[in-house]
């Protein structure tokens, strides 16, 4: 059996009420759809943790700078509810979108700084939308903890900033990213690649891992990354929008992995905008 779709915050409350007067600890997963096993992994951890379980499905328009992009986000719901049988889901939570933004919704969530750069740069109010949807979503479902994707490493951080800055009692969890037996991060988009776009993009994996090696090495950011672009390039990437390495905890710029830091790119292969980022070693002192 599926889990039962939701779509009314009343109902939802109802729900919640009976689980907290039983004393039960709840997890949020706030997706887009279009569930792979990136997703799925979020819900495993949630499961393992937690005594009930929410998986949100909402394709939130706020935080999309491109209306073509929100027109063609891939919109599966009947199959993502056949995906999380047996996980243990208590509620897939489909708000309709009166929910989110009910007429004469006025009010936006701004982190600042950490949103300057990166997808912040290249995609405007985007994390404007993400953080409002997600102060949202944990307001409605009154999670004591999330589980996020480290695959948006960005998105990652904004929320936990969001949830910090507001004093909204949940925990946010970062999950590690699932990748295709190729090293592709699992992603929606991914869906909307050809054969040959998917192979292509298997490339990106590979190539960041030796950065990253080489920077454990020692070398410096700027040449690496310099002899990064050119094999994308040749890979079929043919708009790089960034490639940089970043502290994690600030996301500023590094050019040597002197603290705990990532390398984050986003690309666009076919059309298609991608984006990942791995963990880089600290160095030693
Ligand atoms: P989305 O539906 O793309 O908004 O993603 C919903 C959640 O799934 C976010 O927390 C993402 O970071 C996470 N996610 C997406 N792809 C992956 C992946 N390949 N591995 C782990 N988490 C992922």
């Amino acid at each position: 059996m599926t889990p039962p779709i939701l779509r009314h915050l009343s109902d939802l409350r109802a729900k919640h009420a009976t689980w907290i007067r039983a004393g039960e600890s709840v997890a949020v997963v706030p997706t887009m759809g279009a569930l792979h096993a990136g997703h799925l992994s979020l819900v495993e951890a949630a499961c393992a943790d937690c005594d009930r379980v929410i998986v949100t499905i909402f394709v939130n328009p706020r935080q999309f700078n491109n209306a073509a992009d929100l027109a063609s986000y891939p919109r599966t719901e009947h199959d993502d509810a056949k995906k999380l049988v047996g996980f243990g889901v208590d509620v897939i939570y489909v708000p309709d979108g009166g929910q989110i933004y009910p007429e004469g919704y006025a009010t936006n969530i701004s982190v600042t700084g950490l949103t300057d750069v990166l997808e912040g740069e290249f995609r405007f109010g985007h994390f404007d939308g993400v953080a409002t949807v997600v102060a949202k979503l944990f307001l409605q479902t009154g999670a004591h903890r999330a589980y996020f994707g480290q695959k948006d490493f960005q998105q990652l951080m904004v929320v936990k900033r969001m949830a910090r800055d507001l004093d909204i009692p949940i925990e946010v969890i970062g999950c590690p990213t699932v990748r295709e037996t190729s090293g592709l991060a699992m992603s929606s988009r991914n869906l909307r690649l050809s054969a040959e776009g998917l192979e292509r993009a298997a490339k990106l994996y590979p190539i960041m891992q030796q950065v990253a090696a080489r920077l454990a090495g020692g070398e410096s950011f700027a040449p690496l990354a310099d002899e990064a672009r050119i094999k994308l390039q040749a890979a079929g990437f043919n708009d790089i929008e960034y490639f940089d390495l970043r502290c994690e905890e600030h996301l500023q710029l590094l050019d040597r992995p002197t603290r705990p830091a990532r390398l984050l790119v986003a690309a666009w292969m076919d059309g298609i905008r991608l984006i990942d980022n791995i963990a880089v070693d600290v160095l030693g002192n």
